[in-house]
Protein backbone atom coordinates (compact mmCIF):
# COMPACT_ATOMS: atom_id res chain seq x y z
CA UNK A 1 0.00 0.00 0.00
CA UNK A 2 1.01 3.23 -0.73
CA UNK A 3 0.62 5.67 1.99
CA UNK A 4 0.26 9.50 1.58
CA UNK A 5 1.48 11.17 4.14
CA UNK A 6 1.05 14.52 3.05
CA UNK A 7 -1.71 15.20 5.89
CA UNK A 8 1.11 15.38 8.48
CA UNK A 9 3.81 16.84 6.10
CA UNK A 10 1.07 20.10 5.91
CA UNK A 11 0.61 20.06 9.57
CA UNK A 12 -3.71 18.92 9.48
CA UNK A 13 -2.69 15.63 11.27
CA UNK A 14 0.03 14.38 13.87
CA UNK A 15 -0.80 10.73 13.64
CA UNK A 16 -2.26 8.32 10.93
CA UNK A 17 -3.53 4.77 11.09
CA UNK A 18 -2.38 2.03 8.50
CA UNK A 19 -4.09 -1.04 8.09
CA UNK A 20 -4.18 -3.21 4.97
CA UNK A 21 -3.73 -6.47 3.31
CA UNK A 22 -0.12 -7.38 1.96
CA UNK A 23 0.12 -10.49 -0.39
CA UNK A 24 3.50 -11.38 -1.44
CA UNK A 25 3.66 -13.07 -4.51
CA UNK A 26 7.09 -13.13 -5.40
CA UNK A 27 9.48 -15.58 -3.83
CA UNK A 28 12.52 -14.17 -2.08
CA UNK A 29 15.23 -16.88 -1.73
CA UNK A 30 12.90 -19.87 -1.94
CA UNK A 31 10.57 -18.72 0.56
CA UNK A 32 6.84 -18.23 -0.12
CA UNK A 33 4.17 -16.38 1.64
CA UNK A 34 1.34 -18.23 0.80
CA UNK A 35 -1.41 -16.25 2.61
CA UNK A 36 -2.31 -12.45 2.47
CA UNK A 37 -1.56 -11.21 6.09
CA UNK A 38 -2.78 -7.84 7.93
CA UNK A 39 -0.31 -5.00 8.71
CA UNK A 40 -0.88 -2.65 11.11
CA UNK A 41 0.95 0.66 11.87
CA UNK A 42 1.24 4.20 12.33
CA UNK A 43 2.67 7.36 10.76
CA UNK A 44 3.82 9.67 13.73
CA UNK A 45 4.37 13.54 13.80
CA UNK A 46 7.26 13.33 16.32
CA UNK A 47 7.68 17.64 16.26
CA UNK A 48 10.42 17.52 14.41
CA UNK A 49 10.81 14.47 12.65
CA UNK A 50 8.36 11.93 11.27
CA UNK A 51 8.40 7.93 11.90
CA UNK A 52 6.74 5.06 10.68
CA UNK A 53 6.02 2.28 12.74
CA UNK A 54 5.19 -1.46 10.81
CA UNK A 55 3.92 -4.94 12.43
CA UNK A 56 2.92 -8.14 10.75
CA UNK A 57 2.62 -11.72 11.63
CA UNK A 58 4.27 -13.35 8.43
CA UNK A 59 3.48 -17.14 7.61
CA UNK A 60 6.22 -18.56 4.97
CA UNK A 61 6.99 -21.86 4.09
CA UNK A 62 10.73 -23.02 2.99
CA UNK A 63 12.61 -26.37 2.50
CA UNK A 64 14.52 -27.43 5.50
CA UNK A 65 18.25 -26.71 4.47
CA UNK A 66 19.28 -30.63 5.41
CA UNK A 67 16.31 -32.99 4.12
CA UNK A 68 14.21 -30.30 1.99
CA UNK A 69 11.14 -30.88 3.84
CA UNK A 70 8.55 -28.20 3.49
CA UNK A 71 8.08 -26.03 6.68
CA UNK A 72 6.03 -23.72 7.44
CA UNK A 73 6.52 -21.05 10.12
CA UNK A 74 5.45 -17.67 11.08
CA UNK A 75 7.23 -14.54 12.22
CA UNK A 76 6.52 -10.98 13.69
CA UNK A 77 7.77 -8.47 12.08
CA UNK A 78 8.15 -4.97 13.73
CA UNK A 79 10.14 -2.67 13.09
CA UNK A 80 10.16 1.63 13.04
CA UNK A 81 12.00 4.17 10.28
CA UNK A 82 12.41 7.45 10.41
CA UNK A 83 10.64 9.43 7.58
CA UNK A 84 12.81 11.54 5.48
CA UNK A 85 11.24 13.34 2.38
CA UNK A 86 13.12 13.31 -1.22
CA UNK A 87 14.46 16.66 -1.08
CA UNK A 88 16.45 15.79 1.55
CA UNK A 89 19.86 14.03 -0.06
CA UNK A 90 20.54 11.18 2.17
CA UNK A 91 24.46 10.90 3.19
CA UNK A 92 24.09 7.19 3.29
CA UNK A 93 21.13 5.63 1.33
CA UNK A 94 21.45 2.26 2.37
CA UNK A 95 20.60 2.75 6.04
CA UNK A 96 18.03 1.15 6.80
CA UNK A 97 16.99 3.12 9.40
CA UNK A 98 15.25 6.05 7.10
CA UNK A 99 12.40 5.58 4.72
CA UNK A 100 12.23 7.97 1.97
CA UNK A 101 8.89 9.66 1.19
CA UNK A 102 8.37 10.30 -2.85
CA UNK A 103 6.53 13.69 -2.68
CA UNK A 104 4.86 12.77 0.47
CA UNK A 105 4.18 9.12 -0.40
CA UNK A 106 5.40 6.15 1.30
CA UNK A 107 5.69 2.54 -0.08
CA UNK A 108 5.04 0.25 3.10
CA UNK A 109 4.96 -3.08 0.96
CA UNK A 110 8.17 -2.23 -0.09
CA UNK A 111 9.41 -1.32 3.20
CA UNK A 112 7.83 -4.67 4.91
CA UNK A 113 9.34 -6.95 2.14
CA UNK A 114 12.82 -5.51 2.88
CA UNK A 115 12.12 -5.58 6.51
CA UNK A 116 11.36 -9.45 6.12
CA UNK A 117 14.38 -10.12 4.01
CA UNK A 118 16.70 -8.83 6.95
CA UNK A 119 15.19 -10.46 9.35
CA UNK A 120 14.16 -14.19 8.07
CA UNK A 121 16.57 -16.55 8.81
CA UNK A 122 18.89 -17.58 6.60
CA UNK A 123 18.92 -21.44 6.91
CA UNK A 124 15.65 -23.00 8.09
CA UNK A 125 15.46 -26.08 9.66
CA UNK A 126 12.54 -28.56 10.38
CA UNK A 127 13.64 -29.43 13.73
CA UNK A 128 17.12 -28.51 15.41
CA UNK A 129 18.51 -31.78 15.27
CA UNK A 130 17.51 -32.86 11.76
CA UNK A 131 19.49 -35.40 10.34
CA UNK A 132 19.56 -34.60 7.30
CA UNK A 133 19.41 -36.66 3.99
CA UNK A 134 21.92 -39.46 3.28
CA UNK A 135 25.12 -37.98 0.62
CA UNK A 136 25.18 -41.08 -0.72
CA UNK A 137 21.50 -42.85 -1.62
CA UNK A 138 19.80 -39.88 -0.36
CA UNK A 139 17.27 -41.27 2.33
CA UNK A 140 15.51 -39.37 4.64
CA UNK A 141 17.94 -40.30 7.85
CA UNK A 142 15.53 -38.73 10.18
CA UNK A 143 12.55 -41.58 9.22
CA UNK A 144 14.93 -44.21 7.87
CA UNK A 145 18.46 -45.85 8.53
CA UNK A 146 20.94 -47.50 5.58
CA UNK A 147 24.27 -48.44 5.49
CA UNK A 148 26.24 -46.30 3.55
CA UNK A 149 29.53 -45.43 4.44
CA UNK A 150 29.35 -42.00 5.05
CA UNK A 151 31.31 -41.34 8.66
CA UNK A 152 35.12 -39.99 7.40
CA UNK A 153 37.68 -40.07 9.85
CA UNK A 154 37.16 -36.72 11.98
CA UNK A 155 40.95 -35.20 11.30
CA UNK A 156 41.64 -33.74 15.18
CA UNK A 157 41.24 -37.20 15.70
CA UNK A 158 44.25 -38.12 14.10
CA UNK A 159 46.21 -34.78 15.84
CA UNK A 160 45.17 -36.47 19.12
CA UNK A 161 46.14 -40.15 18.20
CA UNK A 162 49.55 -38.60 17.14
CA UNK A 163 49.94 -36.99 20.21
CA UNK A 164 49.06 -40.04 22.38
CA UNK A 165 51.68 -42.31 19.92
CA UNK A 166 54.43 -39.49 20.66
CA UNK A 167 53.78 -39.80 24.75
CA UNK A 168 54.09 -43.15 24.73
CA UNK A 169 57.12 -43.14 22.90
CA UNK A 170 58.58 -40.54 25.34
ZN1 LIG B 1 14.92 -31.34 8.13
ZN1 LIG C 1 22.65 -43.93 2.46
Amino acid sequence: MIIDINPILKGEKTELEIGFDLEITEELDDIRFPDTFPVKGKVKDMAGYITLKLEADVKYTAACARCLVPITEQKSIVFEKTVVTNSIELQNEDNDDYITANDGYIDADEALIEQIVLELPLRHLCKEDCKGLCPVCGIDLNTDTCSCETKEADPRFDVLRKLLEDNKKN
